[in-house]
């Protein structure tokens, strides 16, 4: 086995969609979505939007049909069951919910490869209606967290918690991709001997480019499933060989102002002066 912890975020990496959308669009609900999405936290419109389709008529298979038409780019399975090939352990931490996640990896062969998934429960209820819950209590943010995670869930607590079982096992490396907003609080807490491969000009790459200096671990952008399949087995291999790597940022990255953190932010920077170019 490698020492290697491969952490995927699922919508957007993964699956080159986000889920939520997705399902809500294809049983045609994104007005009422976009009506309610003001007045609640995101997971609870999502509980709410599951309701009005049961309501309407809609069944937990013209979800999981919507599910399984997802896309799911042929470079990125590749890229999963190679790394996982390669004695890789893989899991993955998300703010979608298990039964989409669940559903989407069954339909693709490739349940069998995560030896984890960290995202809001949900569960099909007595009369059919799929219920979705906050993987966390709704909070107020954790003051490290800036205002990037949402209330129920903080990606971060669940990098912790791996980072501590990442040593338990003797594993070595982390291994962190994502895209949204969400993926920048985990992306602090990686060490200087582990990886961020943020999507290139999505939130998570904005965020890393105004803040550098916040982010200890190796930073490799990607922007397709090409990209991420043939950077991450790099990666991997040179992990794996011992072989030096380096921060991959394109140029573009120094012209990101983004501001980020909140103003009562208390995060600290680094000392040591940043490790990539942008
Ligand atoms: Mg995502
Ligand atoms: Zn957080």
């Amino acid at each position: 086995m490698a020492d290697i912890v491969v952490i995927f975020d699922f919508d957007k990496t993964i699956i080159d969609c986000d889920s939520d959308n997705w399902v809500v669009d294809d049983l045609g609900a994104t007005d009422l979505f976009n009506q309610l999405l003001p007045t609640m936290p995101w997971n609870t419109l999502m509980d709410t939007m599951m309701k009005e389709l049961h309501s309407q008529g809609k069944t937990i298979e013209d979800i999981a049909e919507a599910l399984k038409k997802a896309p799911l780019h042929p470079k990125i399975i590749s890229a999963i069951k190679a790394a996982h090939a390669l004695g890789c352990d893989l899991r993955i931490v998300s703010d979608a919910n298990l039964f989409f996640i669940e559903t989407i990896l069954k339909h693709h062969g490739l349940t069998d490869y995560f030896s984890e998934i960290n995202t809001n429960p949900s569960f099909v209820d007595e009369v059919g209606r799929l219920r979705i819950f906050p993987h966390r209590e709704f909070t107020t943010c954790s003051p490290s967290c800036g205002d990037m995670c949402p209330p129920n869930m903080c990606k971060g607590v669940v990098l912790e918690r791996i980072k501590a079982s990442v040593l338990a096992g003797g594993r070595k490396r982390v291994i962190y991709l994502g895209d949204g907003k969400g993926d920048f609080c985990p992306s602090t807490k990686l060490r200087e001997q582990d990886y961020v491969m943020p999507r290139k000009d999505y939130p998570v790459w904005e965020v890393i480019c105004s803040n550098p200096s916040l982010i200890k671990a190796e930073i490799h952008e990607w922007s397709n499933a090409d990209d991420l399949e043939r950077i991450l087995l790099h990666l991997i291999n040179s992990i794996i060989f011992g072989l030096r790597t380096s921060s991959l940022l394109s140029s573009d990255c120094k012209y990101q102002t983004i501001p980020i953190i909140s103003a009562q932010e208390p995060l600290t920077p680094r000392l040591a002066a940043p490790r990539i170019a942008c």
